[in-house]
């Protein structure tokens, strides 16, 4: 019996009773390695001693004080150091406590500088098919996660998809990757023209795609094709890093390898690493100077927002990535990590593509491999491999629903930044193991 009205109620979970670096240990003594980062979160594992420490010591000082009376020393270094090191004139830090919460700031500043500066008919939201932006009502409206939107659709706004980047289904044979970029890039550039450039706010792209798609990440260009249309138009340009960012590709930000810089950028996960609740929006230097020169107030705040706690533990796991090197390990067990992959499950026939950046790669399952026919969705392979993958000791995140929200089938893995070779091989040795199981060969 509980009183916690968890995710899914019927199902028992395990107690997680201690952290051990890429393990979590439950209450039977039984280790999990964390494959996933959870749900690509937990970068620096499990039991970091100085983010610990850094947590501990923000509380001994003052734990809260909210923000219409204070800052805190922790949230003015910390952004101080997420401006310095984000793209281009990314240099206005706002802190929110999550994902979904730097998605809803994003889009609400989006608006305001429209409104601000003139032109308040810009309010229509153009985003991709096949995304995930978060789970509260502006950020799912914009969403393209089928299933996640379909119960809540009468009470979502109206936002317009167009298709994502998604070279191994929608890529034609022969068709370049800058071909496919500018088929891309032109789908928008019709799609903002059909709904009138002056009616447009933004677009809003996760710079790769995460749980919705596995880990799909852009072809060379693309981006920078897609910067070029929106500001063809003036129509603002949001990247939601909030899964793909804070080194999680090898690239503190995500973008830095496309070579683009957006005019609003959302962050959370790994910025915290999980030891604190934290995300946020990084705004470039004419959206907030607009705001400056008109109103001078971002109509929006909420109680835990730049939370001292939160903001001195995403702060000391910034300086462990930068001071231990851990970018360069991302990029180097990420190379590992899909060489591994591509040598034990190449000539697996449920293996139809394997795919990502640093350490965030996706594995796309299918029933056939040369028509790339998905795997029947009732099924429901993904949930079997999870609860499969746990029974082994691993902790992955697959979902279903990757071609179009209810067919395909993908494995998300984001293991921590601090992996030894020897731990991308024991978890690429469980996860076969578990596939084998699951999909016999
Ligand atoms: N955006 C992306 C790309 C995500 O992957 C997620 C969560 O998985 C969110 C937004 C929402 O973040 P949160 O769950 O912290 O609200």
């Amino acid at each position: 019996m509980t009183h916690v009205f968890h995710r899914s109620p019927k199902q028992t979970l395990p107690y997680a009773v201690k952290g051990d670096g890429i393990a979590i240990i439950a209450s039977d003594g039984k280790r999990y390695i964390d494959a996933s980062g959870g749900a690509a979160v937990s970068c620096l594992g499990h039991s970091h001693p100085a983010v610990i420490q850094a947590i501990k010591q923000q509380l001994d000082n003052i734990a809260y004080a909210h923000t219409s009376f204070f800052t805190s020393q922790a949230a003015e270094d910390l952004a101080d150091f997420l401006a310095e090191r984000a793209p281009g004139d990314l240099n206005h830090v706002y802190f929110l406590s999550g994902g979904s919460e730097a998605v809803e700031a994003s889009l609400k500043l989006a608006r305001q500088y429209f409104v601000e500066t003139g032109q308040p008919e810009r309010r229509i939201f153009i985003a991709r098919r096949q995304s995930y932006h978060g789970n509260t009502l502006g950020a799912l409206a914009i969403g393209g996660n089928e299933w996640r939107r379909k119960p809540f659709l009468p009470l979502l706004t109206q936002a317009h998809h167009v298709s994502a980047c998604y070279p191994y289904r929608d890529q034609q044979t022969g068709e370049s990757d800058e071909q496919y970029a500018d088929r891309l890039a032109q789908e928008l550039d019709d799609a903002i023209r059909e709904l009138g450039a002056h009616n447009v706010a933004a677009f809003v792209a996760e710079t790769v795609v995460g749980a919705t798609a596995g880990a799909l990440a852009p072809v060379g260009g693309y981006l920078q094709k897609i910067r070029a249309v929106c500001d063809r138009h003036g129509v603002l340009l949001i990247l939601d890093e909030v899964m793909s960012g804070m080194g999680r590709t090898g690239y503190l930000f995500a973008c830095e390898e496309d070579g683009v810089t957006p005019d609003i950028l959302a962050i959370a996960k790994g910025l915290g690493a999980g030891y604190q609740p934290i995300g946020a929006m990084i705004a470039s230097d004419r959206i907030y100077q607009a705001i400056l020169d008109g109103s001078g107030f971002f109509q929006h705040g909420h109680t835990y927002m730049g939370h001292a706690s939160a903001c001195a533990g995403a702060l000391a796991v910034q300086h462990a990535i930068e001071q231990d090197g851990l970018l360069a390990n991302v990029r180097e067990r990420g190379e590992q990590l899909r060489a591994e992959l591509h040598a034990a499950l190449d000539s697996h026939p449920n293996v139809g593509d394997i795919r990502g950046r640093g350490l965030f790669v996706g594995i796309e399952l299918v029933q056939d491999k040369t028509s790339k026919q998905v795997l029947d969705p009732a099924l429901k392979t993904h949930a079997t491999l999870k609860k499969k993958a746990f029974e082994h000791g691993l902790m992955i995140y697959p979902m279903g629903g990757t071609v179009d929200g209810v067919h395909g089938d993908h494995i998300l893995l984001a293991p921590p930044f601090i992996c030894t070779p020897q731990d991308i091989s024991r978890i690429v040795q469980l996860l076969v193991q578990t596939i084998d199981a699951v999909l016999p060969r």
